[in-house]
């Protein structure tokens, strides 16, 4: 046997073995997985715009007036003016001096972390930040902390005892510290308690470098996410199009002069090609419907409300419910069993999630109705003693 086949047994044995499910259909409540229909609840097409007849007509659009290839990297030749537009359109909607455009989420957490935090700087980053954000602090030179879920408390004392700022002030010189945290928790579906750890932040000349993946266009009066609308000027915020804009690719809202640093230090900025032009012109049209069109968010509001009312015991202030197993394994069983009942849940196991903490992630869209969620939550329920079981296990 060789090494990979070996490594792949053990990723088996532990009940961790992943692999792919093909789908034949587009994006929707229901969807087409090897040749059967199934209810969907695994997306994060929150608003039902990855298949919009509107973001498909611009995408086409953009193909037959600027082409399929972006060409270069955006310093070299790939800087397309529809690219401009969006970062101004996106400053204004979060109510911010720039955006910068990046190839995707994970694109912009690797690039932008290392970029703005580096040898000589400190980064305090929550135990449940999502992968691509560990990846950042990884490849950042800055010495890391890490705090407990969401604890202000645990996040102060590490702010205490941390090697004291630059006196001038952390923007002046390394020597900076930087919060960085998710604004909802792609896993557990709850809220980062943003408005306090900004004053937190404030009072020890912290900045916040803020994952809003799942907060875009969900969040917030006209869908711009948790940020306050007087952006403000410790904070630097992340949003990708891939959830709830439907399209592809990320971008992330700062003062002017720390987008000018990005694009001239950010490396998976630099030396990446640029977006193709369809899914700029895509993520435009859903920029313009989210802020136009409220009664997307309300419908998504309304699937929330009736999920929590119908399963309290998973309730979430958000799309995302965490139906907590325990074991991978005993995961992956009702998983598998809810999708031969034609509901799709994917489970969700180490190292995605904490050892001992595996489970199904439930997400909502605008799109369900209200009898594809009632057939799901009365399955949910046929199991609910099923995972009880499984609770006790690593
Ligand atoms: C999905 C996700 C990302 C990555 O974004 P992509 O555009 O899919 O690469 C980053 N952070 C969080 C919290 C996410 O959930």
């Amino acid at each position: 046997m060789n090494f990979f086949e070996d490594e792949i047994n053990k990723v088996k044995e532990q009940g961790l073995y992943r692999s792919l499910r093909t789908l034949s259909s587009a994006q929707g409540p229901e969807i087409e997985i090897n040749g059967k229909k199934v209810l969907n609840f695994c997306s994060n097409n929150y608003l039902g715009l990855a298949n919009d007849p509107r973001l498909n007509a611009a995408a086409i659009q953009a193909i037959e007036r600027f082409g399929s290839g972006s060409g270069a990297a955006r310093l070299i030749s790939g800087n397309l003016e529809l690219m401009e537009i969006l970062e101004s359109e996106l400053a204004e909607f979060k109510g911010a001096e720039a955006a910068l455009l990046f190839n995707s989420g994970y694109h912009a957490n690797i690039g932008v972390i290392p970029a703005l935090a580096g040898e000589g700087d400190v980064i305090f980053s929550d135990e449940l930040n999502h992968a691509s954000l560990i990846d950042g602090c990884r490849l950042s030179k800055a010495e890391k902390h890490v705090f407990r879920h969401n604890d202000l408390g645990h996040l102060e004392e590490l702010l205490k005892t941390s090697s004291p700022p630059n006196p001038l002030s952390s923007l002046s010189k390394r020597g900076g510290r930087w919060i960085v945290t998710e604004a909802i928790f792609s896993m557990e579906g709850d809220l980062c308690p943003l408005e306090d750890l900004l004053k937190l932040a404030e009072k020890y000349d912290a900045m916040v470098y803020l994952d809003e993946a799942h907060a875009m266009g969900i969040l917030g009066k006209n869908g711009e996410g948790l940020a306050p609308s007087d952006f403000p000027p410790n904070l630097v915020s992340m949003g990708t199009f891939g959830k709830a804009f439907g399209s592809y690719g990320a971008f992330v809202v700062s003062s002017k002069s720390v987008k000018e640093f990005l694009i001239n230090k950010a490396r998976s900025f630099i030396f990446s090609t640029a977006l193709p032009p369809a899914v700029i012109a895509a993520s435009r049209e859903a920029l313009r419907i989210i802020q136009n069109e409220p009664d997307r968010r309300e419908s998504l509001w309304k699937n929330i409300e009736y999920l929590n009312d119908h399963l309290p015991s998973i309730s979430s202030p958000s799309p995302i419910f965490s139906i907590k197993i325990g074991s991978a394994e005993e995961t992956m069983k009702i998983s598998n069993r809810l999708l031969e009942e034609g509901i799709y849940l994917q489970g969700i196991r180490p190292p995605t999630v904490p050892e001992g903490t595996s489970r199904l992630r439930l997400t909502l869209m605008a799109t369900h109705s209200e009898a594809q969620i009632k057939k799901m939550t009365s399955w949910i329920k046929n199991y609910a003693t099923f995972s009880e079981n499984g609770d006790k296990e690593g």
